[in-house]
């Protein structure tokens, strides 16, 4: 047990349901739930079995007075979240009889716990490691069921196994180099130089087979970032509101954000797409006219794809270049809305004009639900290359985590270079100790109290 305090906390979202979860993590969990809970005729929480369900009533000590009719739940050491005493109390779902619980436990003795503690206390003790607890989030924020996929698979320890594998390999190979530097005299026979080299190279090459997961798998955690542009009146509204009518995605609010005012998500074929200052899109007031394209372009720039919308009912306009000009070097799919009315200009002059680089251009009517699909086919293939649905093996979509697997890969190409190089033994033990060292980050073997904050601050109180 890393911490004497028992933690509790609401673990069920503010707001009114038909259940409320107060939970106790903690060695005196057992003994504070039993001082307000009261069951006529029952035995003492001492004798009562682990994983099993007690119906009584939450009262005030103090008072005596009831506070709530609840179910209770023990779940004792370690066969819990944390690996430490749990008791979970299913309350009514309303405010105050969760917060007058959870009251009556803190004034027994609980300390109100810290955003993410459950998860820091299970990956503390040892239940899970680093990467299974930042799973627990992306599993709770997953916004499509490919993210839902992809945070189960690591949850249930699909990446600490290939980390961990890894890690054993440089283990041995550094074990192999090492038992040279009691030996200074003694060189490297050619042989072994030369396995020792295949063994890096082997491991190098699945450290970058990994790498290489994250371009795309990346976009199922963060959301792919997508600007709508064009000037006004083109249909940039229409579309969004199109899209969002049938792929809406399931949305999770941050508490403390507003997030959700300027960003929509669309689940395009499990694809979780954010689309920027959805605001920005919709304001048709006239101070938004006035700024004409500048402010749809503002989001251009910190957007992984821009869809870019022409009227091509009517002649091109000075603005319609201006947006051309502005995502010259983005990834883009360029759109041709109100296919439905009699062209103004034809689809040979478009691509000339706008997309000279091999762009591809589509037309849409947004509003009669035209060539929709086909956009969302477009969107989902220009941004995923190699995505396959029935993926095998692990993917990255952690930037912590690919960031410590770059950094591996880096010693561990010192190392080879080392080696090859006939460098001192010591130079290449101390590059792929420090290879092994950035894996170790990634699972939580290596660790440091800010990587831990970060993480853990992420996390709502109760979880
Ligand atoms: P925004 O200013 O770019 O957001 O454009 P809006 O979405 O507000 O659309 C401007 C006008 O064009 C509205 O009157 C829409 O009804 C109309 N419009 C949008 N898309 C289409 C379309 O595909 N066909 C037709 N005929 N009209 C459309």
């Amino acid at each position: 047990m890393f911490d004497e305090d028992t933690i509790a906390a609401i673990s069920t979202p503010m707001g009114e349901g038909g259940i409320g979860i107060v939970r106790l993590s903690g060695k005196d969990s057992l003994r504070i739930a039993e001082k307000i809970f009261f069951s006529p005729g029952e035995k003492a929480f001492q004798d009562r079995e682990s994983h099993k369900v007690i119906y009584g009533h939450v009262h005030d000590p103090v008072s005596g007075k009831t506070v709530d009719e609840v179910l209770l739940t023990i779940m004792r050491a370690p066969r819990s979240y944390t690996r430490e005493d749990v008791v979970e109390m299913n309350c009514h779902g309303g405010m105050l009889p969760l917060r007058k619980t959870l009251e009556l436990v803190l004034a027994q003795g609980a300390r109100l716990a810290e955003p993410g503690e459950f998860t820091k206390r299970a990956f503390m003790n040892g239940r899970i490691d680093l990467s299974q607890a930042e799973a627990v989030l992306d599993l709770i924020r997953s916004r499509t069921d490919e993210s839902r996929k992809i945070a189960i698979e690591q949850l249930k320890g699909g990446l600490s196994a290939e980390i961990t594998a890894l890690r054993d390999g440089l283990t041995d190979i550094c074990a192999n180099i090492e038992a040279y530097i009691d030996f200074p005299e003694d060189e490297i026979e050619t042989a072994s130089k030369k396995e020792l080299s295949e063994s890096m190279k082997n491991v190098s090459g699945k450290l970058l087979s990994l790498l290489k997961t994250y371009e795309d798998a990346r976009f199922f955690r963060e959301g792919l970032s997508t600007a709508i542009v064009g000037r006004p009146n083109v249909g940039k509204s229409s579309l969004l509101n199109a899209l969002i009518r049938k792929d809406r995605a399931i949305v999770t609010e941050m508490p403390g954000t507003t997030r959700d005012v300027i960003e929509e998500y669309l689940n395009i074929g499990g694809l979780p797409l954010r689309i920027m200052d959805t605001a920005g899109i919709r304001d048709s007031s006239d101070a938004a006219e006035k700024e004409g394209v500048a402010r749809s372009l503002r989001s251009i720039e910190t957007a992984d794809l821009v869809i870019a919308i022409f009227d091509r009912s009517e002649q091109l306009t000075s603005e319609d270049f201006e947006v051309i000009e502005k995502i010259r070097n983005k990834k883009r799919i360029l759109v041709l809305n109100k296919c439905d009315l009699p062209p103004a200009f034809g689809d040979d002059e478009i691509v000339a004009r706008l997309a000279p680089s091999s762009s591809r251009v589509l037309s849409i009517s947004a509003t009669r639900g035209d060539g929709l699909q086909e956009l969302k086919e477009s969107i989902f293939s220009s941004c995923l290359k190699d995505w396959k649905e029935e993926r095998e093996g692990v993917v990255v979509t952690n930037v912590r985590h690919k960031h410590a697997i770059e950094a591996a890969q880096k010693s561990l190409d010192n190392a080879l270079k080392a080696l090859e190089g006939n460098q001192p033994i010591e130079i290449i033990a101390m590059e792929l100790r420090d290879s092994l060292d950035k894996l170790g980050e990634i699972v939580g073997a290596v660790t440091t109290e800010d990587i831990l904050n970060k993480i853990f601050n992420d996390f709502c109180i109760g979880k």
